[in-house]
């Protein structure tokens, strides 16, 4: 791709955590400066889309090189993804005059609040998606309408109008799970990109190179380590469409059906490809045969079999597999061109807790230092991570994805048997959501459960 004077093509990293959801960039200071952009000015990013956010010079180590970090959100508006190439350039933006975002749930938020807190100074175009915090948790809303167009950015005087009623949205199909929810798991992250998110995106490296991309990997490790997340992630990132089927459930819920359904299945991946299709607990469709004594199994790890073997769709489809026990899959199926690639999710150790730790709070008001001088939180409430994930040996990211939902639900709680809370008012004041913070003694307090 050609770089003109006002525009640079960068390569894609992802976002450090501290910058996710805040709608910026990071690119090296001398490339700013090639771009003729000061710190807060807007850029275009093109990629398959275009998206806008506002460029921050990037971290010390990262001045060297032709990178620019940015988060999945930002990604997903560009439609692109880590490791692509994209184009920015300098764009000045009109305040808008007026903004429509629609949820992609139902749900009613404050206008007002949704302005102040988190669009202002931001920039905005029609068919973003934008996430919003929410509860420990977040909700997606899609702008709408923006005037004027194509984008611009969101002041003080900008009108923003908040629908109650979602967006009817068809890329749902496509997950919202991006590489950064995912706490630690780098080593599986990097394998299943190679293995999946490559071909899916660019069939034409393995067909110049005369390979085959793989078409089935199998995930294996305990449940609750995250294999369904990656799977998501993946789907999310290379723009594909996602179809999860548990095991045990096409098994019985589909009893005498199961290979018509698998079949279903693999026509609509088809049909929708780049696809991946999800099968969760594998080893409940496809036991070793010598343990299988019913005839219906045999037929339905047939069907599977046959229906891997025939996907022809140069890497547009990939069957990702999961299970807690390898061993007890059909050989069969880990022969080559049928689930060849094997990667381990493993138990997470105290650093691998630390990060997820991280991903889980990452929008909770979590009690500082500073909150306890201020009175806010009680001396001795500031949380501790580090201590937290030395203390949660044995739990697996699903088991710390539980624990800091219920550390938010004890602050709830408390809050409300105080009295700040009055659970009958329309919505809760701004000041009040304030002074709403889960401390350490909450996660205490959620432990015992
Ligand atoms: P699996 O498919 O291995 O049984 P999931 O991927 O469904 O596990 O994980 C269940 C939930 O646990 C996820 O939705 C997420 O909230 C949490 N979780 C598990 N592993 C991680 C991780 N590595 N990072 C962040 N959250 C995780």
């Amino acid at each position: 791709m050609k770089t003109m004077a006002d525009e640079v093509v960068l390569r894609i990293f992802e976002a450090k955590s501290r910058d996710v959801g805040r709608s910026i960039v990071r690119i090296p200071i001398r490339i700013m400066k090639k771009l003729g952009v000061e710190p807060g000015d807007y850029v275009e990013i093109v990629g398959r889309k275009s998206a806008y956010a506002q460029v921050w010079p990037a971290y010390p180590e990262d001045e060297d090189k032709d990178i620019i970090r940015m988060d999945g959100m930002i990604r997903q508006n560009a439609g692109v993804g880590i490791g692509d190439t994209v184009r920015v350039r300098k764009i000045s933006l009109r305040p808008a005059q007026r903004v429509v975002l629609a949820p992609t749930e139902p749900v009613r938020v404050d206008s007002e609040y949704l302005k102040k807190q988190i669009l202002l100074g931001k920039p905005v175009t029609r068919g973003q998606a934008i996430d919003v915090p929410f509860y420990g948790g977040s909700i997606r809303f899609v702008v709408v309408q923006v005037q004027p167009g194509p984008a611009a950015y969101v002041s003080v005087d900008t009108e923003v109008t908040v629908r109650e009623e979602p967006v009817k949205e068809a890329e749902l199909a496509i997950p919202r799970v991006t590489w950064e929810d995912i706490g630690d798991l780098e080593e599986a992250k990097q394998k299943i990109r190679e293995l999946v998110e490559l071909p899916l995106r660019h069939p034409e490296l393995f067909k110049h190179l005369g390979i085959e991309p793989p078409k089935g990997i199998l995930l294996y490790g305990p449940p609750g380590t995250g294999k369904t997340l990656l799977a998501k992630a993946v789907a999310n990132e290379a723009n594909a469409y996602f179809i999860a089927i548990n095991g045990p459930e096409i098994m019985s819920k589909y009893y005498g059906e199961s290979e018509a359904k698998l079949r279903e299945i693999f026509d609509e991946a088809k049909k929708n490809a780049p696809a991946i299709i999800f099968i969760d607990e594998i080893d409940a469709i496809a036991p070793k045969r010598e343990e299988v004594t019913g005839e219906v199994e045999k037929r339905v790890v047939a069907q599977l079999l046959t229906l891997m073997d025939g996907l022809q769709e140069r890497g547009q489809i990939v069957v990702i597999g999961a299970t807690n026990r390898p061993d007890a899959v059909d050989p069969a199926l880990r022969r080559p061109g049928r689930f060849d690639r094997e990667i381990q999710i493993p138990m997470p150790d105290k650093r691998a807790r630390r990060e997820i730790l991280q991903v889980h709070t990452r929008n909770m008001p979590l009690c500082t230092s500073e909150d306890v001088k201020a009175g806010v939180c009680a001396p001795g409430d500031e949380v501790d991570l580090d201590k937290i994930a030395e203390m949660t040996h044995g739990y697996t990211g699903a088991d710390i994805a539980a624990l800091a939902k219920e550390a938010a639900m004890s602050a709830l709680r408390k809050a409300v048997s105080k009295g700040l809370i009055d659970l009958d008012q329309e919505s809760i004041p701004p000041d009040v959501l304030n002074k709403l913070k889960v401390g350490m003694g909450d996660f205490m307090e959620a432990m015992k459960f």
